[in-house]
């Protein structure tokens, strides 16, 4: 990959840096990865190779470039660190195989981070995890702080890419942000945007497994004028930590001698999380946690009917919150919206702990037709799983006998028809059970159930 023609454009509404992105190895299209922001941050952009090169690496490292080379001198600190993450993805993904990039910037230089001026930001989406970081901030951090929260950094080009849509977030978002002290940061970029069609018909595995937190890394390096430093709020818990995106042990590694990046609030549970949400005003005034992008309006930005929705509704029930906020069509879960809506079994590991976790809240408020309905819900995920792996086992199982007969039909035309009363062709079946295609399934097998269950109780 070669990243050049670095460029700040200016039009009438916003200020863009941008560089030309070309594929190497791989045949793809160029494209012009740019960071955006309107005309009144103008000044926090910084042009220079670090946003571009962090934003590119993982997309480079995953399509199957060999190196990326990029105009401009990049920091000592920041390539040293891409390295690091390129080895730990290499050993989550391709164990055994190690696959890394060679960065070939024009120089190198050494530097010393100066946060004189600048200020510290955090990724603000509107949700419990972003919303629980930035209330930590503010109780652990007096405001003349250097780590104090100045700005919320909200980015269009990640799992929003419709204008219209975003706009009603910023409007939405930005009254909740001041009263909560932070600047509302709208960025905008394409950093994504050429990969999510590809990448959704393949479970966002580019998106979820790899970029997410290089990202958002990305986007603070390009706001290196205005910010020292931007922090990430954890998506994950310790319970259920797994490689994933964006995590406390990549994360960080994305940042420079000019740029902190810090993934926060991993030791708190989700339940936690909301808890330090629940209690607080500003962010009960206005929680965006549903995904379903497509469906805000401007007097709604949850649908209450997802998932998502419906399993923050309920943990906000369970600590008698949920009247508290308008951010829901209804004020109250029932047993049947989780019957319909909650489908544990699409990520059990990670959901089973989840719900088990409201589960007590429920109980001390006597809403135990909820808590069956959770339970019903999590054995069904539980035989949804066991039943797909059963299939997958008799598959591999009806797989591995065809080999095997395929195998002996041809050690029978190798060595004539076998003998009466002789095992057919021992040493074919033989191989197919200990080859390595079986050998390979095996394992496969074990490890999805292993997954899938490791933290399901
Ligand atoms: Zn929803």
């Amino acid at each position: 990959m070669r990243i050049d023609c670095l460029a700040q454009i200016d039009s009438l509404e916003r200020r863009r840096i941008q560089a030309r992105v070309r594929w190497e190895e791989v045949d793809r299209p160029p494209y012009d990865l740019f960071f955006e922001v309107d005309r009144r941050f103008g000044k926090a952009l910084a042009l220079g190779p670090h946003p571009f090169l962090v934003g590119c690496v993982i997309p480079a490292l995953h399509f199957g470039e060999r190196r990326l080379a990029i105009e401009g001198d990049v920091c000592a600190e920041l390539l040293d660190n891409v390295g690091e993450a390129q080895r730990i993805l290499s050993q989550w993904y391709s164990p055994g195989q190690p696959r890394s990039l060679s960065i070939e910037p024009e120089g190198v230089f050494d530097h010393r981070m100066d946060k004189r001026g600048r200020r510290r930001g955090v990724f603000f989406s509107g949700g419990i995890d972003s919303y629980a970081v930035l209330r930590l901030n503010r109780l652990r951090f007096p405001g003349a702080h250097p780590r104090s929260f100045k700005d919320g950094v909200l980015v269009f080009g990640l799992e929003q890419d419709d204008p219209g849509k975003f706009d009603l977030t910023v409007q939405a978002l930005g009254p909740a942000a001041e009263q909560a002290g932070l600047s509302l940061l709208p960025v905008y970029t394409n950093i994504y945007l050429p990969f999510r069609g590809e990448d959704s018909t393949k479970g966002f595995e580019l998106w979820g497994k790899k970029l997410g937190g290089s990202a958002l890394a990305a986007v603070g390096h390009a706001l290196t004028n205005r910010l020292w430093g931007v922090s990430i709020g954890a998506s994950q818990d310790l319970a259920t930590l797994e490689p994933w995106g964006t995590h406390p042990l990549l994360d960080p590694l994305f940042g420079s001698s000019d740029m902190e990046v810090r993934h926060e609030g991993l030791s708190f549970s989700r339940v936690e999380r909301t808890r330090l949400v629940a209690g607080w005003k500003p962010a009960l005034r206005c929680l965006r946690v549903c995904n379903k992008y497509r469906t805000y309006s401007r007097s709604a930005l949850n649908c209450g009917a997802c998932e998502k929705c419906v399993r923050t509704m309920l943990t906000l029930l369970s600590m008698d919150a949920l009247k508290d906020t308008d951010a829901f069509p209804v004020k109250d879960v029932t047993p049947e919206m989780i019957h319909r809506h909650v489908y544990i079994h699409r990520d059990p590991g990670e959901l089973i702990p989840g719900y088990q976790e409201i589960i007590p809240g429920l109980e001390r408020i006597g809403r135990t037709d909820l808590v069956a309905a959770i339970r019903r819900s999590i054995i069904r995920a539980r035989l949804k799983v066991v039943r797909r792996l059963l299939g997958r086992f008799a598959s591999a199982c009806l797989a591995r006998a065809g080999n095997a007969k395929l195998e002996t039909t041809s050690k029978i035309r190798e060595t004539g028809t076998a003998r009466k009363g002789q095992p057919r062709s021992v040493e074919g079946a033989s191989s197919v059970v200990t080859g390595e295609a079986g050998a390979k399934q095996r394992p496969a097998f074990k490890r999805e159930f292993d997954e899938r269950f490791r933290h399901a109780g």
